[in-house]
């Protein structure tokens, strides 16, 4: 591809990506055709970077470029080209780890910072698809084998102390994106910021609240020191809904960006608000009765499941594939110290539920409160009853986030959200 040398960065408009593609023998190929006769259309509705989709007489592909400056803000938010390298870094290690489940790499740029891969389709954002009421069946087996591995294998239980380090040192360079999550959604949602917008008047007074909130402030921050100081596994690091493409048969996961060494209960976290927000947004979308039901019921057993099954296949892995420097072998020899460390691979797993669940919570205050909001509750049109919604999951993440102790297990999450769905609250008016 053209521009390979440092400095030749330039934004892709659609002739010059043309060129560009046609200049990569194996992508025209895979085009097919004239390159004049390929349809390209800029499809990207993230916030961050362009994807376009080519298409020729034969196939097609996502081209991913990131742009020197956060794409929802505009130039004033500069951001570095960088990111590019670390998602097609965390990609290529995702294809590895959890086969199948991430759109395969077919080029990648690093001067352009210009990224080729699979065209998933008819894939669809899995988050558009539950807004629209669709269950996926396939979900929750994917994502937990997505999750599990990825973190085991990234972690100290699977790799050597040297492995561990240099695989961190990898990826310590993308600062800058771990940077947004830091002030985004642990920092700015509790404090007055430029960029923080809610549903007014109707959460005026919760979101005073919420700056107001010591409790609340203390176990953000704990949360926030955790993210920033636990390199535990490799993090997808935005693992929202947003984030995976599905078809009633297939789940991948997209846009790692955001990929470091960080705590496992990020990324899981992420997936169960992510579930939560859609079990609240729910009230406020049409759906006929017996499927709103139906649908609803759907997402808190996928709740419940997500945990259960990452749960079962990352002690599964740590039973059968445990290769790395951490708890060595050697103390725990015989009947007594397998005993012992199955205790401990509970107590373990107990440790990474409590991050799972304070993640959830900050994932779904942000949400509300910051600049990043989801179409889940963006789309109920109706202010009035998209604030109800908001305000029940912001009563649920509160709970999550300062009172551990009644939230022991995944069924105590969804039993609190059930109680929740029809509860109102008090709104600013
Ligand atoms: P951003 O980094 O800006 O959030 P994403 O990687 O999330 O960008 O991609 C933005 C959008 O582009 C996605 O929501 C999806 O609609 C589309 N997209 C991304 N990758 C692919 C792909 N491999 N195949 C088809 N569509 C894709
Ligand atoms: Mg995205």
């Amino acid at each position: 591809m053209a521009g390979d040398r440092a400095g030749d960065y330039r934004i892709l408009h659609e002739a010059d990506l043309r060129d560009c593609l046609a200049g990569q023998p194996k992508l025209a190929a895979l085009l097919g055709g004239e390159p004049a006769a390929w349809s390209i259309t800029e499809v990207g509705d993230g916030n961050l970077n362009l994807v376009f989709i080519v298409k020729g007489a034969r196939g097609g592909v996502a081209v991913k470029q990131a742009l020197p400056y956060v794409r929802l803000v505009g130039e004033s938010w500069p951001l570095p080209l960088s990111r590019a390298h670390y998602e097609y870094l965390a990609l290529s290690k995702q294809a590895e780890l959890a086969p199948g489940l991430v759109p395969a790499l077919l080029h990648h740029n690093e001067t352009l910072a210009l990224t080729v891969m699979e065209l998933l389709e008819p894939h669809i954002i899995m988050r558009k698809g539950m807004v629209a009421g669709t269950q996926y069946l396939r979900f929750v087996d994917d994502i937990t084998t997505f999750m599990a591995r990825t973190l085991f294998f990234s972690s100290d239980l699977a790799l050597s102390a040297a492995e561990k380090k240099e695989a961190i040192a990898a990826f310590a360079g993308n600062h800058a994106l771990c940077k947004i999550t830091e002030d985004l959604i642990f920092t700015d949602p509790y404090r007055i910021a430029e960029q923080n917008r809610w549903t007014a008047p109707y959460l005026d007074g919760l979101a005073a609240h919420l700056r107001d909130d010591m409790d609340l402030h203390v176990a953000v921050s704990r949360l926030k020191l955790k993210f920033m100081a636990s390199p535990e596994a490799l993090l997808h690091g935005d693992l929202h809904t947003g984030s995976i493409m599905v078809t009633e048969s297939e789940t991948r996961v997209i846009d790692p960006q955001f990929a470091f060494y960080g705590p496992m209960g990020f990324d899981v976290g992420a997936v169960l608000a992510n579930l939560l927000m859609a079990y609240f947004a729910s009230a406020g979308h049409e759906r006929a009765p017996g499927e709103r039901q139906v649908f609803e019921g759907w997402v808190l057993d996928t709740v419940e499941q997500v945990w259960n099954e990452f749960s079962r296949k990352f002690l599964d892995l740590w039973r059968s594939e445990a290769r790395g420097d951490a708890y060595p072998p050697a103390l725990f020899a015989g009947e007594k110290g397998a005993a012992r460390l199955e205790a401990e691979r509970q107590a373990y797993m107990q440790r990474l539920f409590a991050d799972t669940v304070g993640f959830a919570a900050a994932k779904t205050i942000r949400r509300i409160f910051g600049l990043a909001h989801n179409i889940d509750f963006e789309l109920i049109e109706d202010s009035r009853k998209r604030a109800i919604s908001e305000a029940r999951a912001v009563r649920l993440a509160r709970g999550m986030m300062v009172e551990a102790v009644a939230f022991r297990t995944i069924a105590d999450v969804t039993g609190a959200a059930r109680k929740l769905r029809d509860w109102m609250p008090e709104l600013s008016s």
